[in-house]
Parts: C-alpha cells; structure tokens; sequence
C-alpha cells in the first residue's frame, strides 16, 4: 500500500526537506581535505540538531551516525569514522532528517579539491541522472518510467547503475512502499498518483554496477574498486508535476 499524503504532510515534509537541503548546503562548504568522515558527521548532526530536527538515520537498524559517508569506491552506507579526506576524493553525503515525525532523505556526492576530470563526468552523470528520473515523477506516469530512463541515461554514457540498492517511498517513516528501482523495463509497477512522495536516488558507478557490503555490515563498495557516485532527492508527485522537497 503506497500512503497519499495530504495538504498538511505535504506542507511538514516540505519544511523537513528544506531544513535537510540548507544542511547540505552548510556541509558542502565546510568539508575540506584533511577532515575526517567522522568530522563531517559531527557537523551534520550538530546542524540538523540546530533546526530542532532529528538525524533519521542514526539507530536506524542498529546504524551508528548521522550521516552515511562513502568515499571513492565505497558506495553506500559508509560508516563516518577515521578516515581521512584528501585532495582528488569524491565524497558522497547521504542524510535524512526528521522533522516532527516527517522524513526527508537527500544525497550529493562532492569532488575533494582538484579532481580527476573523469570522476567529475561521474558525479555530473549521475546528477543529471537524477534530474532526469525525477522529470518522470509525475501522475499517469509508471513508477519504472523513472526506473528506465536513469538506467537509459547512465548507460548511454558509458557508466553502471547498482541493482542491489534501490530509491524508496518517504513519508511519516523514512522507507515507505514503493521500492524505486533505477534501473529495469518503463511502464511497469504502480502508476504514479498526486500526493505519492518518493525518495529517488541513483547510485552509477564508473565500472561494472557489482557492489559487496564490507564486513562492518554496512559499507557498500564496488566490485572492482572503480569510483562511485549517489544524488538523492525526496520528491512529491503533484497536480502541477514533480515537487523537489529537499531544496532550500
Ligand atoms: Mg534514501
């Protein structure tokens, strides 16, 4: 069952996802090489914490942080801890906030400093991927239309998209049906409908789409240690079409 939010959630969810997106903003210009993970997790709990909203990833199944950070070849659900940033890494940032029972969930992924131009072409991609499967959230629309084309765009230029992790629905809890997929056939799985609200976020990786989870549990990296990217927005399907809620 795929909830429909009202007006009013709307309305908190839309209040959640901007306190997320000025968050990400603030961390975009504060990490600098040299900073550990684990420093860029403390500043964006203390920023979420500042708005009076709650870091809706930690404890969530047992996750110890605020912030997933993955670095270089990790993908997902890197664990912030003692490693260090430096110069050239492309660093990606997923968080979520709750904001009075509302969940937002949002991802970029950033270049360190001077940054190979091949890794940059990623994280270019892989926005513009994102952008691309959200033009497709709209009502009357298939859910796998977004699924399709992400898939379509990645590949056309040259890269791969992760099957074992998937966008998801948000709302009044943090995964709510549906599953959002980024890759597959178009025109299949629920039509979209005005006031269905969903976390869409690619995970293209520069090599082959073959990941494994480390042995923390958590930590996905590619198979074959090639770089990796993630952009996750929380988006309202409306009358009017796609609504970003994690923009300022
Ligand atoms: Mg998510």
């Amino acid at each position: 069952m795929i909830p429909l939010k009202s007006e009013n959630d709307l309305k908190m969810l839309k209040r959640s996802g901007s306190i997320l997106a000025s968050v990400m903003r603030k961390l975009e210009d504060a990490i600098l090489p040299g900073m550990t993970t684990a420093d860029i997790d403390r500043i964006s709990e203390e920023l979420i914490l500042k708005e009076k909203a709650l870091p809706a990833f930690k404890d969530y199944h047992g996750f110890p942080c605020s912030a997933c950070i993955s670095v270089n070849e990790e993908v997902v659900h890197g664990i912030p801890g003692a490693k260090v940033i430096s110069e050239g890494d492309i660093v990606s940032i997923d968080l979520g906030v709750n904001f009075q029972g509302y969940f937002s969930d949002m991802a970029v992924t950033l270049p360190v400093g001077k940054t190979d131009p091949e890794k940059l072409r990623l994280i270019r991609i892989t926005r513009e991927s994102l952008d691309l499967g959200i033009s497709y959230a709209r009502s009357g629309n298939y859910l796998t239309d977004i699924s399709h084309n992400i898939q379509r765009f990645a590949e056309k230029e040259g890269f791969s998209v992760v099957r074992q992790f998937v966008g998801h629905g948000i709302g009044k809890a943090l995964h709510e049906e549906p599953e959002v997929p980024n890759f597959g056939s178009a025109g299949l799985g629920p039509l979209l409908k005005s006031g269905m609200v969903l976390a869409i976020e690619p995970m293209i990786n520069a090599g082959s789409w073959e990941c494994r989870v480390q042995q923390n549990g958590w930590t996905a990296v590619t198979r074959d240690g090639l770089p990796s990217a993630h952009f996750e927005h929380t988006v309202a399907v409306t009358e009017n079409g796609p609504l970003i809620l994690t923009s300022i």
